[in-house]
């Protein structure tokens, strides 16, 4: 893997669309949640001001952008209210994309989910920290990996269960972020050379598989053709950087 300042213009000649991961990429990984009975609390993060300013420069460079996040949709709202005119976002994991007030649901797996949910619903355990309010998969915070909570998805062989450090995802296999990019590329009528995508985590391995141009936050983590420290100002700026470069060049 490279370093993001080897990124050349030539890399990113065939890029239009630029894919974002948020939790280590944008803001640092953890969720605080707490949750006692029907009472559920979680913190909001905010994207830091210079970070925003990266955004709204890439797109004044004609570059589409995406925020793709296993959050829910009403989290990124949040988080990216400032560049929401402009900016597509992909949530909880590839399930379904807003953009511009327009949801596009990338597969309905409401069935599935609901009989799994059925089933780790009955477990009590004392490091279960919350369940992440939801539409389409499962979120569960807990303070350790629960033995339970995968054995109860092992039984169900179309579902799969990601264990990100500090949380379980639990979906149907075709909830990925590699599903939900390939179907946002085609809306958009782009080619797979026209992508380039940036994330740190296990469920954004398969995203980073499938476009041209990749960016790992997080190395041991996930490959990449080039690798970023967090936050992700420092690749923005770099794309920006060459792309003026190519911009001059066509002068
Ligand atoms: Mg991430």
């Amino acid at each position: 893997m490279k370093d993001i300042t080897k990124l050349s213009s030539e890399d990113m000649e065939h890029v239009e669309l630029i894919v974002l991961d948020v939790d280590g990429v944008l803001v640092p990984r953890g969720t605080i949640i707490e949750q006692s009975g029907n009472r559920t609390m979680f913190e909001t993060k905010k994207i830091r001001e210079s970070e925003i300013e990266y955004i709204k420069k890439m797109h004044e460079a004609g570059y589409k952008i995406n925020i793709s996040s296993g959050r829910s949709l009403f989290m990124l709202m949040d988080m990216f209210r400032e560049v929401l005119p402009f900016v597509s976002l992909t949530y909880e994991n590839g399930s379904a994309t807003w953009n511009k007030g327009l949801v596009v649901q990338h597969t309905n797996r409401f069935s599935e989910i609901e009989d799994v949910r059925k089933q780790l619903i009955k477990i009590v355990d004392k490091r279960i920290k919350g369940w992440e309010p939801k539409e389409f998969i499962i979120t569960i915070h807990t303070t350790s990996r629960i033995n339970a909570i995968e054995k109860i998805v092992d039984l169900f062989p179309d579902m799969q269960c990601i264990w990100n450090g500090e949380a379980y995802d639990i979906m149907h296999k075709s909830q990925t972020k590699a599903n939900g990019i390939s179907h946002l590329r085609d809306m958009l009528e782009l080619n797979s050379n026209e992508v380039l995508a940036i994330g740190d985590n296990y469920n954004d391995k398969d995203m980073l598989d499938v476009v041209d141009l990749a960016i790992s936050a997080d190395c041991d983590r996930v490959g990449g053709d080039y690798y970023v420290p967090m936050p992700a100002g420092v690749m923005m700026w770099k794309i920006l950087d060459v792309s003026k470069e190519k911009k001059d060049e066509n002068i």
